[in-house]
């Protein structure tokens, strides 16, 4: 099986984190593919948001366009039948006995990296991209590094083969992570991301912020507005000084 060290698969949910991920990737190899997983998320509607991130990127950066391949959707629809967490079933976002939130999917990036693997070894794609983060992960253990790479020993073990996970946003926090796409794509991604990407739990896209859709109370919203601001208030400070 030959993998290509200049071909990646970016696991692309939708989000702020796996679009910045997106431009990371599209920046350094010549040719990138994007997965993601319908898992009965209640928050189908970053699937959506899938096809216009790749359309806007597509029209607005060229030197990407020719860079971005294939997608492809998975369907793990049975993730979500045998998890009862907040994001697959009705059940009230907060904190369990254990120190995990009930959003918490168990097994989801184990899943997810997985998958990924069995469709980058079809497609010759040498690294896999993934938006975890360790900073301010929502206490999602398999966000961890060590999970990861856990993770990439036991896909190379068990596929025989070289993958390389990489994690662009393992060790930053979201104003970084927004500081990261104003690097990679200017005020043009920022904006882009901002407008067209879905981070809210509640699937909520009425109420437009600055900081882009959402209800603006869930711990996805939160997180992102709070990076937002931060990232915004680092911004001023500097073109102050
Ligand atoms: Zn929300």
């Amino acid at each position: 099986m030959n993998l290509s060290n200049q071909k990646a698969l970016v696991l692309l949910s939708g989000g702020q984190d796996s679009t910045t991920c997106l431009a990371w990737a599209l920046d350094r190899y010549d040719h990138v593919e994007t997965v993601a997983f319908n898992y009965g998320q209640r928050h189908a509607v970053e699937l959506d948001c899938r096809h216009k991130i790749r359309e806007a990127i597509s029209s607005s950066f060229p030197s990407w366009a020719s860079r971005l391949g294939q997608d492809h959707l998975v369907d793990l629809s049975v993730l979500g039948d045998i998890s009862d967490t907040a994001l697959t079933r009705e059940v009230e976002i907060k904190m369990e006995e254990s120190g995990l939130p009930t959003t918490f999917v168990p097994g989801r990036n184990i899943i997810f990296f997985t998958f990924a693997a069995s469709i980058a070894y079809r497609r010759g794609l040498k690294t896999l991209v993934g938006g975890v983060c360790e900073t301010d992960y929502s206490g999602y253990p398999d966000c961890r590094d060590d999970s990861i790479k856990a993770l990439q020993l036991a896909i190379n073990l068990g596929l025989d083969s070289r993958f390389v996970i990489q994690t662009p946003l393992m060790w930053i926090d979201k104003a970084a992570t927004w500081e990261l796409a104003r690097m990679l794509g200017g005020d043009d991604l920022v904006d882009l991301i901002v407008e067209d990407t879905h981070s809210c739990y509640r699937s909520e896209r009425e109420h437009r912020h600055k900081w882009g859709y959402g209800c603006g109370k869930c711990p996805a919203c939160k997180l992102r507005r709070a990076g937002y601001m931060q990232f915004r208030g680092a911004r001023s400070r500097i073109s102050r000084v």
